[in-house]
């Protein structure tokens, strides 16, 4: 393939506006999977996405297209259209040239449709606008129309009109790709070999049937070419590799001797340690030297790597929560499936931490709820190893200013007064600091965009005053909707705002937000004691205007989410040592044995299995049983 009939590009979308089905539709049209009503969303292929129907990891396919007398090859990119899941949007154009815009033809431009669109835009890539479900009764393709051309300026006769669902107007979307999307753009087939790494991930099953040992890279070839036996070079870590398979896929993997530039597909070279495949990592020949691509960073601060362009993400819209194994023997098991998902995704910050009662885990910084809960059902799921996941936490900016007065030189009596200041980050309330008197503490911000129709504006507002929301701007973008700009302190919005505002607008409303730095605020930690001793597990930071309210809520939570025992539990919300909230939970009386009559064994075996099952899901305490999702749920209202 001859770089003039490459097209590479990837689809971008708010969620459930239909790119996982415009991809079967393309894949389909082209052969490279069979027709058939068993496909559907075939590029989302781990279980959490089939079972929440939603993309979480960028898949590929390439695709080979005849048009014009000519066979085109294309590389496909579908990107998840969760707002947590952003940065592997921004990771999938890093190999583009062009972008599929789709928007549901009858929900309108929605928050991540403007997010998505602006990170193609300052790319610089090709945007083919498409209107999707014009097949669905309630369609509005003019009024959306009218909405691209108003919020992207974009031109409405370069919109195209199709159903992903039925394949109507794929063809010409096809036809379309190959005629606006430039082929890959400065690749040099004749300089020495130069790829980025933009993905890479563990494939259990290939290591268990030893078909392959380490790590599998995808690669977009941007000089020269890389064939099977070539010795590859890593240029941040300088180790070099002989490569073992090349293939593309299509979607599914397909062999190969060699790549050449601009073309995508996947690598495997005996890279065994997760830490050696870094995505946004160069590779070139063994023992030559080249300009490495630009825009790699280390990954933390954490950095998105585009060819055109560097994002760079801050830390401080993470939210963080502590990792510990369920069982303490599962700690080396947990350990490498940890490793084995933060290699593929490198948005996940990684640190160790250990707790009294949980022993020792790992503090994990995600981009949100939905990304942690994601990350916490693949670590069951594809690696057996569930977890108990600690009350989450944004980043805090704690400065400390201690005045000593130190004594002069020489004189007994002069003193100067020296101010220190320190400045330190704290992601874990069990590490807030305790001289109150000398810190003052900064929250990270976020600037949100909310896009509702009109009707449920007078449901937002409340919500979002309750989590202190300062408004910055509101007006209608059509005639039935309107957009809000609000800024918000981050740990007010990262639990469960995003479900409260689904819930007072049917739905309707959309959310997307980006940082807006850290702001000087007053917060306190509140501790949790139970049965006296406190469990810092379940400790959290607040606003000093929200600590008896919030004190009081969670306090009932736990009366709630406990089961209760054999013993009276004595829950107390503190700040420092003071009690500010209190609640008892009352001990059961009857052993559940003592439910079954004498003599039915069969029943009390069941019995017996149904608490041993309900114990796995439980942590012990101290002497008191916690059932694992405690720690999230007492946040949520
Ligand atoms: P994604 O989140 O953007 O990947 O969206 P999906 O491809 O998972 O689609 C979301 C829902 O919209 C699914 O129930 C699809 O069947 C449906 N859908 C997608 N395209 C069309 C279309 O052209 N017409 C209709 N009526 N439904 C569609
Ligand atoms: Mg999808």
């Amino acid at each position: 393939y001859p770089l003039e009939l490459i097209r590479n590009f990837s689809i971008i979308a708010h969620i459930d506006h239909g790119k996982s089905t415009l991809a079967d539709r393309i894949l389909e049209l082209t052969g490279a999977i069979k027709k058939n009503e068993e496909n559907k969303q075939v590029l989302d292929k781990l279980q959490v996405e089939k079972e929440r129907g939603i993309t979480v990891k960028a898949q590929s396919a390439s695709i080979f297209y005849h048009h014009n007398n000519k066979d085109y090859l294309l590389n496909l990119i579908d990107t998840p259209g969760h707002v947590d899941f952003s940065y592997e949007v921004s990771r999938s154009v890093a190999a583009c040239q062009g972008v599929i815009l789709l928007v549901d033809a009858n929900q309108g431009v929605q928050a991540q449709t403007v997010a998505n669109f602006y990170i193609a835009f300052t790319s610089e890539l090709t945007i083919i606008p498409v209107l999707n479900k014009i097949d669905l009764k309630n369609a509005k393709p003019e009024e959306v129309t009218e909405e691209i051309m108003t919020i992207f300026d974009i031109d409405p006769d370069s919109i195209l009109k199709i159903s992903a669902k039925f394949g109507t107007g794929v063809d010409d979307l096809l036809k379309a790709i190959v005629d606006r999307i430039p082929p890959p753009t400065n690749c040099d087939r004749s300089a020495p070999f130069r790829a980025l790494l933009y993905d890479s991930w563990y494939d259990k099953y290939k290591v268990r049937m030893l078909i392959l040992v380490g790590v599998i890279c995808q690669i977009f070839v941007v000089d020269g070419t890389i064939s099977v036996g070539d010795q590859i070079q890593s240029h941040h870590t300088g180790k070099s590799y002989e490569v073992k398979n090349i293939a593309y896929l299509s979607p599914d993997e397909r062999p190969i001797q060699k790549l050449l530039a601009g073309q995508v597909g996947i690598l495997s070279a005996n890279i065994r340690e997760t830490s050696e495949a870094l995505i946004g990592d160069t590779f070139h020949l063994k023992g030559q030297k080249i300009e490495p691509l630009p825009g790699f960073k280390e990954p933390t601060p954490m950095a998105i790597i585009c060819l055109v362009h560097v994002v760079t993400c801050n830390n401080y819209l993470q939210v963080y929560a502590g990792i510990y194994p369920i069982e303490s023997n599962d700690q080396l098991a947990l350990k490498n499936a940890i490793e084995k998902l933060t290699l593929n995704d490198s948005s996940v910050k990684l640190s160790v931490e250990s707790s009294n009662a949980l022993g020792q885990g790992w503090r994990v910084g995600f981009l949100g709820l939905l990304h942690m809960d994601v990350f916490n059902t693949r670590l069951e799921q594809e690696h057996g190893t569930p977890v108990v996941v600690t009350t989450p936490s944004v980043s805090y900016k704690i400065i400390r200013r201690i005045v000593r007065n130190i004594p002069k030189q020489k004189s007994k009596k002069a003193t100067v007064v020296k101010e220190e200041v320190e400045e330190f980050i704290v992601n874990n309330p069990a590490r807030w600091p305790e001289d109150a008197a000398n810190i003052e503490t900064y929250e990270p911000m976020a600037k949100a965009t909310i896009i509702t129709p009109e009707a449920y504006v007078q449901n937002i507002l409340p919500i979002c005053e309750e989590r202190r929301g300062e408004q910055v701007d509101i007006k209608d973008l059509d005639s039935k909707r309107v957009i809000m700009v609000y800024k918000f302190p981050l740990n007010e919005i990262v639990v469960d705002f995003f479900d409260e505002l689904k819930s007072v607008s049917s739905g309707y409303a959309t959310f997307d937000y980006e940082d807006a730095g850290y702001e000087l605020t007053d917060l306190v930690k509140i501790g949790i004691k139970l049965n006296g001793n406190l469990v810092d597990e379940l400790s959290f930071i607040v606003h000093r205007s929200k600590a008896q309210v919030v004190g009081r809520k969670i306090c009932l939570k736990l009366v709630e989410t406990l089961p209760r025992q054999l013993f009276q539990i004595a829950i107390q919300a503190v700040i420092n040592s003071k009690v500010i909230a209190r609640e008892t939970i009352r001990a059961v009386k009857k052993d559940v044995l003592a439910k079954c009559y004498g003599g039915d064994v069969t029943r009390k075996m069941k019995l017996l299995q149904r608490q041993a099952e309900g114990k796995k899901r439980m942590k012990m305490i101290g002497n008191i049983e916690i059932p694992r999702n405690t720690f999230i749920e007492v946040l949520k209202k």
